[in-house]
């Protein structure tokens, strides 16, 4: 397919805000798509890779800017000028692309597999241990190439999917029932849905879908391919949490720590955050204990990751612990800082998938293949009970001890990834904080010029698959904290009007507020009333959705 063609296909969904209408434009391209299918289902969400694959194109708005300007002819400052009026530099590109000062002597047809092929080239670029400045250099050079050879509306997208933000509304529930509706006139949306959730990956969903609904069932786990974790809901009381997980329950404490998906796949052993980020490298530690003490030849466990300290042995909480999932470099100096302690609770692959099996059936099999071992890996504190007062004295023992509170978890429920269906229930006693991704800032005056001080917040619109704003936070940071947030925002930078930045939504900041109001102010239609920073999230990918932002709301009255 040419490249072009999706170009139109990309506009026709831009166009339009109704989810049906998007579904109808994907499921014919879909349809139309051939050979090429397998890379229209990622390029229709602006990817170039499955979810689980983390490799990324790295390039920032700025470099953007600056390829633009060797692709068409034009100066930075003549880019930067219309990236301004146009608030996108996609649509910069595009405009420039109308009327380029240079002309190429040969121009081809681009198609989409030669556009993403070259993407791909770009990205792997950053694996190849060439110094970061010749890689950048080199990867500029290739884009630039790519941009001159487009067509003005090609380059407007060729521009976004380098930035990974395509801005034309297509979530995951949308790619789903468009491949529904391509191949089976709507039906079986569930089956493709866990088959994605089983593998995080379209272009396989996307190709069984083409053999049969036979196929869609065939995908299975995979050793080493992280899968997305089990997620919890919350509740207010015991009462509400055993209505949710029936009678008895699993009743375990909850730690402060990392969700890690565990892998062991003849015996060597994987680990993922829950942004399905391979870490094996950042947790030697972990992985010499897992070895030690997990006797299966092939599994996959779930375990929170818990942070201590060295000296007293105390508990120390996440946000300490989340700098060893980022550092790349002096790894063992942070593995005798912050040691760890791994607490499984879950077991999902035991020789092969397990995860419909009962929970009660997975935890005798996790209980059989873990040899505890005081600081290095224990099971988590659990009970089984229906009764309330027992669970009210685990919640005050784990509160006491310095934990978040107690999990309630079903006996009879099979895994579910990446769902909150209620088969597991968080009890905290605090009210419940947000996750939220910085999607704008604004340069701070006075004594603060030179930071970005305000941050505007975002929470995730799943149907849209964009980000809508919720508030700004200006308060309680920390010198240090502005000092950071304003480094890592810096190449994060999508367009700028005077003291304010729009930046790509990548830093998710867990933030406390006094309540969420309706508010006119903000695209999502509600404000948080004195948001507050509590910690980085950086073992998210996503932030909170904007549903759970409305039943907070609702929670409220
Ligand atoms: P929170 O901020 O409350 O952790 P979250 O959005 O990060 O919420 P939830 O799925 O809502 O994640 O809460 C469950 C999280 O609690 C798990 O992802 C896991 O990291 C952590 N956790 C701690 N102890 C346990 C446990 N015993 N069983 C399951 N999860 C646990």
């Amino acid at each position: 397919m040419k490249y072009s063609e999706l170009a139109e296909k990309y506009q026709e969904l831009e166009s339009t805000q109704k989810t049906l209408e998007k579904t109808d434009i994907l499921a014919e391209l879909f349809k139309e798509g051939g050979e090429d299918l397998e890379y229209l289902v990622l390029l229709a969400r602006g990817r170039i890779y499955p979810e689980w694959n983390e490799v990324e194109i790295g390039l920032s708005s700025s470099m953007m800017q600056d390829i633009i300007a060797e692709a068409t002819g034009y100066t930075e400052k003549e880019v930067e000028e219309l990236w301004r009026d146009e608030g996108d530099l996609g649509l910069a590109a595009e405009e420039l692309a109308k009327n380029k000062k240079q002309q190429k002597l040969m121009s081809t047809t681009l198609t989409v597999e030669k556009v993403i092929q070259r993407l791909r080239k770009v990205a792997e670029m950053s694996k190849e241990g060439s110094s970061q400045s010749v890689s950048q250099d080199k990867k500029k050079k290739e884009i630039a190439d790519l941009i001159s050879s487009s067509e003005p509306l090609e380059a407007r997208y060729i521009t976004r999917t380098v930035l990974s933000h395509l801005r034309i509304g297509i979530g995951e529930g949308t790619i789903r029932d468009a491949l529904a509706e391509a191949f089976f006139e709507g039906e079986n949306k569930d089956k493709i849905q866990r088959a994605y959730d089983f593998t995080n990956d379209f272009t396989e969903v996307a190709q069984a879908c083409t053999k049969g609904i036979e196929e869609v069932e065939e995908l299975k786990l995979e050793l080493f391919r992280p899968v997305n974790s089990m997620l919890a809901k919350k509740v207010d009381t015991i009462e509400e949490g055993f209505d949710s997980v029936g009678k008895p329950a699993v009743i375990d404490y909850k730690y402060d720590g990392m969700r890690a998906q565990i892998h062991i796949k003849d015996r060597e052993v994987k680990i993922f955050t829950r942004r399905l980020e391979d870490v094996t490298e950042q947790f030697p530690d972990v992985v010499e204990k897992v070895e030690e003490h997990i006797d299966a030849e092939n599994c996959i466990l779930d375990t929170e990751i818990v942070g201590f300290n060295p000296e007293d042995g105390s508990m120390i909480e996440f946000q300490k612990l989340s700098k060893r999932i980022k550092r790349k470099y002096d790894i063992q100096k942070q593995v005798n800082e912050i040691p760890v302690e791994v607490r499984p609770f879950d077991l999902i692959y035991l020789n092969e998938p397990i995860l419909e099996e009962e929970y009660s059936e997975r935890l005798e099999k996790l209980d059989r293949i873990v040899d505890e071992e005081e600081r290095e890996l224990r099971l988590v504190d659990r009970e089984v009970t229906d009764e309330e007062e027992k669970v009210q004295e685990m919640q005050q023992k784990s509160l006491s001890e310095g934990h978040e509170g107690i999990m309630m978890k079903k006996l009879d429920a099979e895994y579910k990834p990446g769902n909150r269906v209620g088969y597991m229930v968080k009890l905290k006693p605090v009210m419940e904080t947000l996750d939220l991704a910085i999607v704008a800032a604004k340069w701070s005056e006075g004594e603060r010029a030179g930071w970005l001080g305000r941050l505007f917040l975002g929470c995730y619109n799943k149907e849209t698959g964009e980000y809508e704003q919720v508030g700004k936070m200006a308060t309680g940071l920390t010198e240090e904290q502005l000092e950071e947030i304003t480094e890592r925002l810096k190449p994060l930078i999508e367009k700028e009007d005077g003291r304010k930045v729009w930046v790509q939504p990548d830093i998710i900041v867990e933030v406390e507020y006094e309540e969420i109001q309706q508010s006119p102010t903000y695209n999502s239609g509600y404000a948080l009333r004195f948001p507050r920073l509590k910690s980085f999230r950086d073992d998210k990918e996503e932030a909170d959705s904007k549903e759970k932002i409305e039943s907070l709301y609702e929670d409220q009255k």
